[in-house]
């Protein structure tokens, strides 16, 4: 190649949450759309973009590790463009970073999609039209998510991405309505809404439309097969959308709603805004209108200040309430927040030791929940979308998002399955083919 000629060349690494791996999404549709190739190895790649998180203090680690690595590739090629993006870079803190960064040339706020395709030096195209989450794949992602609305206005104790995504903004109904028709056309077959607090959607838009409005207007998008939203909040779920997702046949029965802590006390400390009975209320209310939904959980062990007594009293919530899946974290300090306070306060603070301890005890507790929670679908059929292949077998999702294996020697790809259960354990359930296609 002539020495002269630009390569126009990427590479994209994403750490971290659903929103973030969105966020990538879209970024590599758009420098794919301006010319751009994407490469495996960032030595190869003439524009590099970390996506960063810094929701735990091990993700922040693992972004520095790849940075030095980056500053040595860069001092061989000084035409390298590196953009540090995402949650480590808050409103107002590159300038923490200036300085101690020196391999970065670019910081650029979460999400902020455009900001980072403006920095390319050498685009070739410009968009007609806006870019969709889906690069130019062969076979386009069967399922994809979507942001409506960024950010979070709540202020939980632990939780820094208030300062890192600012304030809520809902994106207009319209907008995401005709994007997610886009994508289907393309051939995915099920869409994931997604936000911080994806129930809260609306409140900041003009009539103030709400996530049920959403949902229902999505649904009718020809060829979707499945709708899911993700995260909800106990403090914004509203009956409108439980009725609206017991009504609407493609929204499928799951939803994560995560509780924290099983304590009323250290749910204040948190400033979570419900107490655990009102949690469980709603669990029950979504149980009643939705029948063998699944809600899946969030637990964090170990905030500062978390006694035996709390912790117990999560271990009690976990098996009064029985989640589908719980995703237990250890408590990890973020500058400034108000728990990272806390945490120097040494009567406070909870060890290491203390916290792995309480993180292996829920999980075997819930490992154990599980397991007899699936084993109920022992000798029943699910019907499942299937994703991709793995060693040989089909793999999918059923409409409570467990993960099911199948073998067939046909292209299952973005089809939907019946499967006979036939084995099931903790984590997913396998079975054989139904020889009967539900639908393509
Ligand atoms: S609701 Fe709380 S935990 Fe969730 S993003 Fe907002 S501040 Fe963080």
């Amino acid at each position: 190649m002539d020495e002269a000629q630009p390569k126009r060349t990427y590479h994209v690494w994403t750490v971290g949450c659903q929103m973030n791996v969105s966020d990538s999404e879209r970024l590599e549709a758009a420098l794919q759309a301006v010319g751009y190739t994407p490469v495996e190895q960032p030595e190869a790649a003439d524009f590099v973009v970390l996506n960063s998180c810094s929701v735990r203090e091990s993700a922040e680690t693992r972004i520095k590790g790849k940075l030095g690595s980056l500053k040595t590739l860069k001092d061989h090629n000084p035409n390298m463009q590196i953009v540090l993006w995402g949650c480590m870079v808050g409103p107002n803190n590159e300038s923490i970073f200036k300085g101690k960064l020196s391999m970065v040339d670019h910081f650029v706020s979460p999400s902020a999609v455009d900001e980072v395709v403006a920095l390319l030096p050498n685009p070739v195209y410009q968009f007609d039209e806006p870019v969709l989450p889906i690069a130019s794949h062969d076979h386009p992602p069967v399922t994809v998510h979507v942001p409506i609305i960024y950010g979070c206005n709540m202020n939980c104790s632990y939780c820094v991405i208030p300062l890192r995504r600012g304030r809520e903004r809902s994106r207009p109904l319209a907008e995401i309505v005709e994007e997610c028709r886009r994508i289907v056309s393309r051939g995915a077959r099920e869409i994931t809404l997604l936000g911080q607090i994806v129930d809260s959607y609306g409140h900041d838009l003009p009539g103030r439309p709400d996530l049920a409005d959403l949902l229902e207007a999505v649904h009718e998008t020809p060829g979707l097969l499945r709708l899911r939203f993700l995260t909800s909040h106990p403090a914004w779920i509203s009956q409108k959308l439980i009725d609206m997702m017991a009504r609407l046949p493609k929204c499928m029965p799951e939803i994560n709603l995560p509780i924290q802590t099983g304590h009323n006390d250290l749910l204040k400390v948190m400033k979570r805004g419900y107490t655990v009975e009102r949690y469980t209320n709603i669990v029950e209310q979504i149980r009643a209108a939705i029948p063998h939904v699944s809600i899946t959980t969030d637990i964090i062990v170990g905030h500062p200040g978390e006694t035996d007594i709390h912790f117990q009293g999560t271990l009690e919530t976990l098996e009064r309430v029985r989640w589908g899946k719980v995703h237990v974290a250890a408590f990890s300090s973020r500058p400034g927040t108000r728990a990272a306070e806390m945490e120097l306060d040494p009567n406070l603070e909870v060890p290491y030791w203390k916290k792995q301890l309480r993180r292996v005890e829920l999980d075997k507790l819930q490992g154990a929940i599980q397991a007899e929670a699936n084993a109920a679908w022992l000798d029943q059929a699910v019907e499942v979308l299937v994703e991709d292949q793995v060693r040989g077998q089909w793999r999918g999702r059923s409409p409570q998002n467990r993960l099911v294996y199948f073998s067939d020697a046909g292209d299952w790809i973005g089809k939907l399955a019946r499967v006979h259960v036939t084995r099931t354990g903790p984590w997913s359930l396998s079975g054989e083919l139904v020889p009967e296609l539900v639908a393509a």
